[in-house]
């Protein structure tokens, strides 16, 4: 059986206390590996060697060195992307296609920020003294240390490299703790890291849970530098008091109930077509998918029959067959709690448009965490299921009236991750982006992502802005010298 390690200081490590613990496959629910857990030991252990690596030879080298070597990690991570893939699709139980696209975007997440530092400009101030010599002031950017990295499993490897490519990029050492679901790409990368020569200690890893386990300890530990985390908004927040104590910054990615749009002028197809993928990709774990889809009226009962044609359409199976569109669940918790928003949803009074259950499975497959690819209507805005963050493939469609009535709607609720409008009336498109709530909008269009823009989470979605030059704001200390002449 496959058993994953720690990593730390470049050597692959079991945890100090000896503990190991399962990981089970979504598609089977069939134990897969053993992963060992991180003591409290391991998680000093490992930002010792991140400070260490600071100290020693990754913080002695040259930004173009370092660029090359970041370049040099994606051209590995490229040249092992069947390795990644696998891995990923072991954890996650994600269609082959879906984790060749993530697994791509990892390697690229660690190309684009070594561009970015690369190009970065400063700035620059002539400044008048008494003495009429003046002053010369220019900023430069140093690293904030020993960075603490905490993942979900939603897109373990792209959300992960999302924070450890401009980390490193900026020339600090990490300490990733992936989710306890999702523990082997972070293990493979730091293969990777290896064989390029990156100096040890630079990237670290740490297995476990949250509370009283690898999480906590990262969280509270005095020695990181700075704490960026993706996962719910709950654990977000109990991140920042953990945070508070020793007044580190924060950059906390957190869940939403994202919006998406229809006025009547939108065109049909595309409209169902980026619905359709917003809802259900990932199995609808995706922090960027509409869980909330509000459809002008006169359009309303044509896009509803078009949702349902296409959500019965969906192949739901392993991640090798052709023509399947969607995997498990993560987990058989999670599904619980998924199936518990589909059971309130009928309690509720809702019209169950699509799916609502389970998909019969063949096999070992009969033991995977499947549920089937659900639409409701009927419902008002205020039932749980309009308003909760589900995190499962499913939605809840009703009808509006006018562009101010749906505004108020999308901002109803304390979420504001990122919002989807269709409509061929660009004024309109304008006014929307501008009015809702949300960090990230998409016009015509969903899950398009130029790395270099700012991405993150309006509410109690998000604090903080990662992508682009925005991640240099979180991952250095920006420095004022000032030289009198
Ligand atoms: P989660 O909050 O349960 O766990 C995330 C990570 O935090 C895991 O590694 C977990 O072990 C760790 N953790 C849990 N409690 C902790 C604690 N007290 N201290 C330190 N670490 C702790 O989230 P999840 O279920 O893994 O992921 C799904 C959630 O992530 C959804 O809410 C989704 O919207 C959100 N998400 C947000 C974004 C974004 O960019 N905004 C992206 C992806 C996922």
């Amino acid at each position: 059986m496959l058993h994953i390690q720690n990593f730390i200081a470049g050597a692959f490590t079991e945890g100090a206390g000896g503990k190991n613990f399962e990981k089970r496959s979504p598609l089977t629910n069939a134990v897969i590996a053993t992963v060992a857990e991180a003591a409290k030991a391991d998680v000093d252990a490992a930002v010792a060697a991140g400070r260490a690596a600071l100290k020693g030879p990754w913080g002695k080298l040259t930004l173009a060195d370092r660029v090359d070597l970041l370049n040099a990690v994606a051209a590995e991570m490229d040249r092992r992307a069947e390795d990644f893939i696998a891995a990923e699709i072991a954890d996650t139980g994600m269609p082959a296609g879906v984790a060749k696209h993530m697994c791509a975007r990892g390697a690229a997440n660690f190309r684009v920020f070594a561009d970015v530092v690369k190009n970065v400009p400063t700035e620059f101030f002539e400044m008048a003294t008494p003495d009429g010599r003046g002053a010369l002031n220019y900023s430069i950017r140093r690293p904030v240390g020993v960075v603490g990295v905490i993942c979900p499993w939603n897109a373990p490897l792209l959300l992960m490299t999302w924070k450890v490519g401009p980390a490193l990029a900026c020339g600090n050492a990490v300490v990733v703790k992936p989710s306890e679901e999702t523990p082997q790409t972070a293990a493979l990368l730091g293969e990777v890291m290896n064989a390029v020569g990156v100096p040890a200690g630079v990237y670290n890893v740490v297995h476990g849970f949250g509370p009283g386990s690898a999480g906590e300890y990262l969280a509270t530990h005095p020695r990181i530098g700075a704490i960026t985390f993706t996962g719910e908004t709950r654990t977000g927040a109990a991140i920042m008091k953990a945070a508070a104590d020793g007044a580190r910054p924060v950059s906390l990615e957190m869940g939403g109930k994202n919006p998406g749009i229809i006025f009547a002028d939108a065109d049909l197809d595309a409209a169902i077509e980026g619905t359709l993928r917003s809802c259900f990709m990932n199995t609808g774990q995706v922090c960027l998918g509409t869980e909330r889809v509000f459809v002008e009226r006169a359009f309303f009962d044509k896009f509803v029959a078009a949702l349902k044609t296409a959500a019965e359409n969906m192949r739901v199976g392993p991640p090798h067959e052709p023509g399947v569109s969607m995997g498990p669940l993560i987990s058989q918790e999670h599904r619980r709690k998924v199936l518990s928003y589909y059971a309130k949803a009928v309690e509720e009074g809702a019209t169950v448009v699509a799916g609502g259950g389970v998909p019969e499975m063949p096999g070992d497959y009969a033991g995977g965490a499947w549920v089937q690819p659900t639409v409701w209507a009927g419902l008002p805005d205020d039932a749980a299921v309009c308003r909760e963050e589900i995190f499962g493939p499913c939605c809840h469609v009703s009808p509006f009236d006018t562009e101010d009535e749906v505004i108020e709607r999308a901002n109803s609720l304390d979420y504001g991750l990122s919002a989807a409008i269709w409509t061929r009336d660009l004024a309109r498109a304008h006014r929307v982006a501008a009015a809702v709530e949300a960090g990230v909008v998409w016009v015509n269009s969903w899950f398009l992502r130029d790395l270099r823009t700012p991405f993150g989470g309006a509410k109690q979605s998000g604090i903080g802005r990662e992508g682009g030059v925005h991640s240099l704001e979180f991952y250095t200390e920006l420095k004022n010298v000032c030289v009198k002449l």
